[in-house]
């Protein structure tokens, strides 16, 4: 019978995943089987942590005033009070005290992180996995005094180096201008969290979510398909059951899908890390998703050559939509049960209700994977999203043969090639998917298994195949000014999501150097200014820009073509909040700042 070492509700310090910081934990159960506890931290996160990351609250010293100099907040003995990261405003005295700090003060300064971390006793040292104690480093009126206390520069120099803490050389005006790096976070093994926050309206939104999405899908294709697709006729009568299924389209949507994981296996392309994940785990993945684009691109012009219709495509549309949907199911289905299988640490934190329905919509596993084959990662980018670009084509085909011209319409070629950039920008990008909460947060289940596999490529080109039966002529300077459109939104969306992919990657890239930071508790930095200081989702303000570049070639006939930036201006607030609500869990008091500082969500001065 395994013995716990702190019983239930007993206050601890508790390690904060990912970084070597202590903070006061309420325990408040012991799971038998996997040995963990859950804990609570302060501001309400409760995580599982290993016994190995508990220390009991005797086992550290707090830091004592050592100095008459000390600072107002510092005498009245608040310094020896942990800090949880989502610790509210009201408890920042340490801020507002420097914030009287002299301005001409013009010694070397060190930033202070905006959390207190606590000190192990010396003795106790030894446990502490050899891994930095970042206790020493304090504010600026403090420093002259630590470093006696300490005994020379040179010792506070090797500390600063080590833990890459920059001396403030220069007066900053900017509390949010510290340079303050962490330590990569390292692994700090197994975690795993019970999901409690269900999303999507819980089990009855899940449900009702695994019937509605399909029957979106074949409602809009249908009324794509009528003469006049106003959304304000009575909905167009189902086909019969047996003209939606054909065998010889499963073939063929079964051969493009394993051609596709196929070009994934090439080993051409480079491997990379993905970010670390909540256990300090590093995936790896082969970037060759633009290889497989040219292969396909490839394979397409040689199917054209030895004349294969594409129309084939798009006469069968709805036929491939009813293939994609089973295999996505079925796909969600083996993704389901094996994940009964996987270890607990490699749950996401979203899936993992206890809900069989919501568990299998959310996705239990994280990144499932059968051998070094990632099937998240695959999905994500490749037989969908390579997938939409060959329907685009077929629908051009189609409507060059539907409307008897020699060359595609203006319109037509407007849509193509905005979407075509999107798609070849994202394979381009590839590795910038690893950064993206499908890839982190998100497990994979019928949601994403759905979304990447019918969502995107029948829904996406809902324009281009309503515009085979519905032209719409546009002149140059309308033409012109949609593409000037497509640019401003394509910058945005690309220089928002590159520079946090590099940041992410790289805090200490030297080409982003100038912006400002906001340190968090976790380990890692928020970026405050360039893009991400404009509003705190600037990709999806270009995204939302982008995908409003695309309707607007189908005119103004017909609302239909603009369901794609209706619902994905939706989806992306409705994204916005998710994500809000997991970097407060993540980043607490550090993302409450970030807030504050940039107060605009998507849309500048509006939302
Ligand atoms: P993001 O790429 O915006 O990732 C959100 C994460 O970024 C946060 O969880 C946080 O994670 C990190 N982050 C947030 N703020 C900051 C900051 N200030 N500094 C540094 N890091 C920060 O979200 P998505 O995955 O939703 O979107 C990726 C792209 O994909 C977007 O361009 C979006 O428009 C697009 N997209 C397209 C869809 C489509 O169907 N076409 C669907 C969904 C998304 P952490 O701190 O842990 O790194």
């Amino acid at each position: 019978m395994p013995t716990r070492k702190f019983a239930d509700e007993e206050v601890v310090m508790g390690r904060w995943p990912g970084s070597v910081l202590y903070y006061e934990v309420q325990v408040v159960n012991y799971d038998d089987r996997t040995h963990l506890y859950t804990v609570k931290y302060k501001d309400g996160t409760e995580l599982q942590l290993k016994e190995s990351d508990m220390r009991s609250v005797s086992s550290f010293r707090f830091r004592k005033s050592s100095s008459s100099s000390a600072s107002p907040s510092r005498r009245s003995g608040s310094r020896s009070r942990s800090r949880s990261p989502g610790r509210p405003a009201k408890h920042k005295r340490r801020s507002t005290c420097r914030s009287r700090e002299p301005k001409n003060d013009t010694k070397n300064m060190i930033g202070e992180p905006n959390l207190i971390p606590l000190k192990l006793h010396e003795n106790n040292t030894n446990q502490y996995n050899g891994e930095p104690d970042i206790t020493e480093v304090v504010n600026s009126s403090r420093n002259i005094l630590e470093r006696q206390r300490i005994g020379s520069d040179l010792e506070i120099d090797r500390m600063l180096e080590r833990y890459s803490l920059h001396s403030r050389k220069e007066k900053r005006q900017d509390i949010y201008s510290e340079e303050i790096h962490f330590e990569t976070p390292k692994p700090v093994g197994k975690i795993c969290m019970k999901t409690k926050e269900l999303e999507f309206g819980g089990k009855i939104g899940a449900f009702f979510m695994i019937f509605l999405l399909p029957a979106a899908v074949f409602y809009l294709l249908l009324m794509c398909k009528q003469k006049d697709p106003s959304v304000l006729n009575s909905p167009p009568s189902l086909p019969a059951f047996e003209s939606l299924w054909e065998t010889r389209v499963f073939g063929v949507f079964l051969l493009w899908f394993f051609l596709q994981a196929l070009f994934y296996l090439l080993p051409v392309g480079k491997v990379v890390e993905g970010v670390p994940l909540l256990n300090g785990v590093r995936l790896e993945y082969r970037i060759n998703g633009f290889y497989a684009f040219i292969l396909t691109s490839a394979a397409v012009a040689i199917s054209l050559y030895f004349e294969m219709e594409l129309y084939y495509l798009h006469d069968h549309f709805l036929q491939f939509a009813v293939c994609a949907t089973v295999f996505s199911v079925v796909l969600s289905i083996y993704l389901y049960v094996r994940s009964l299988k996987a270890p607990e640490h490699e749950l996401s934190s979203g899936g993992n209700s206890g809900n069989i329905i919501y568990d299998f919509f959310m996705g239990r596993e994280l990144n499932p994977r059968i051998g070094n084959f990632d099937l998240k990662y695959f999905c994500e980018l490749r037989p969908g999203l390579i997938g939409w670009v060959v329907i685009n084509f077929s629908m051009l085909l189609t409507e060059m043969k539907v409307q008897h011209q020699n060359t595609p319409s203006l319109s037509m070629i407007l849509v193509n090639s905005f979407q075509l950039l999107y798609v070849m920008d994202a394979l381009w990008n590839e590795e910038a998917i690893l950064t993206t909460m499908d890839i982190t947060h998100d497990g994979f289940g019928f949601m994403l298994a759905f979304g990447d596999l019918v969502w995107v490529p029948f829904l996406y080109s809902l324009q281009a195949f309503y515009l085979v039966n519905h032209p719409n002529e546009i002149c140059w300077s309308t033409a012109f000014a949609i593409v000037a459109l497509n640019i401003l939104g394509y910058c945005i969306f690309r220089g928002a999501n590159s520079q946090k992919n590099a940041f992410r990657r790289n805090p200490k890239d030297p080409k982003l150097a100038h912006l400002k930071v906001i340190p968090t508790a976790t380990g890692k930095n928020l970026l405050v200014s360039g893009w991400w200081g404009m509003v705190r989702h600037p990709n999806y303000l270009g995204d939302i820009i982008m995908a409003l570049a695309w309707s607007l070639p189908c005119g103004f006939h017909h609302i239909l073509p603009y369901f794609y930036v209706i619902y994905f201006t939706g989806l992306l607030i409705h994204r916005e909040t998710r994500d809000e609500r997991q970097c407060k869990k993540k980043y607490g008091l550090a993302w409450e700042k970030y807030c504050q500082r940039v107060r605009y969500r998507i849309f500048p001065y509006i939302y």
